[in-house]
């Protein structure tokens, strides 16, 4: 275990804390807990508030300063020994661009992450991923995707398959919508996020077989065959996590798929 990552440095850039009110753990401890385990680079990207607070789950836009001063004071404590990225994973909603662009020339947000828990339907109406009653809305999902790679304010996408949550068997609507993300990566020279929260929930009888919620296999082997530039995340929402047994598991499980993973810098 401990030698599987010896040639890659271990890297996280998808790291939460106690802001958005589900994670445990103030920044401070997923800072310690990184170091103990011999990561070199930590992005925190909890998720993005919007001015007007649209989305639950999440730190309140009011503390969207203190969020990014407290990871800054962070990133110069321990700067001798980690390096510290500031940044946020959030929702691509097309009329907000504005406010994407506000948040990238502040001077002390480093990245996003494209994380889509809701899509936006043609009308503006926003879906949340986690209360579907049937897949018609994937494809959606997929287009709201592609076009957040498509505005370059996004650095990979995180859970790229969350929809499948959801426990639908499999059908058109899935393979279409694996198939546009997947497309839209290899044109957008986009990187995909292997998110190794998904398996911290573990397995389930799903009506498409036993399996986890995410990453579902089957988009993961459509990311195999076209190449994909891939990344893991530990998605981590206690410090424990950061780089714990889950996400050797999920270097290991892409290994084992031929999947070449990333950890520059992104
Ligand atoms: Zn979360
Ligand atoms: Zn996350």
């Amino acid at each position: 275990m401990e030698n599987r990552n010896q040639q890659t440095q271990r890297v996280n850039y998808h790291t939460h804390c106690d802001r958005c009110r589900h994670a445990k753990g103030k920044a401070e401890e997923y800072v310690e807990e990184a170091i103990r385990a011999n990561v070199s680079k930590l992005g925190f990207s909890d998720h993005m508030p919007f001015y007007d607070d649209r989305f639950g789950l999440r730190m309140p836009y009011g503390e969207l300063d203190d969020y990014l001063e407290e990871i800054t004071a962070l990133r110069d404590a321990y700067g001798d020994r980690i390096s510290i990225t500031r940044g946020f994973e959030g929702e691509y909603v097309r009329e907000d661009n504005a406010y994407y662009e506000k948040l990238l020339s502040r001077g002390d947000c480093d990245y996003l992450l494209l994380g889509q828990h809701f899509y936006e339907k043609a009308g503006g109406e926003l879906v949340n991923v986690y209360q579907l009653e049937n897949t018609e809305g994937y494809e959606i999902y997929a287009s709201n995707i592609v076009e957040g790679m498509r505005t370059g304010y996004f650095r990979y996408a995180a859970h790229p398959d969350l929809i499948f949550l959801n426990d639908f068997p499999w059908d058109i609507h899935c393979e279409r919508a694996c198939d546009m993300i997947v497309d839209g990566a290899v044109r957008y020279g986009f990187p995909l996020e292997y998110n190794a929260n998904g398996f911290r929930r573990g397995k389930k009888a799903y009506a498409d077989g036993e399996r986890f919620q995410y990453p579902h296999d089957r988009f993961w082997k459509k990311v195999q065959e076209a190449g994909v530039s891939v990344y893991v995340g530990s998605d981590c929402h206690e410090p424990g996590q950061v780089y714990d047994g889950i996400v050797e598991e999920a270097y290991g499980k892409l290994k084992e798929m031929g999947i070449a993973v990333r950890t520059d810098w992104i």
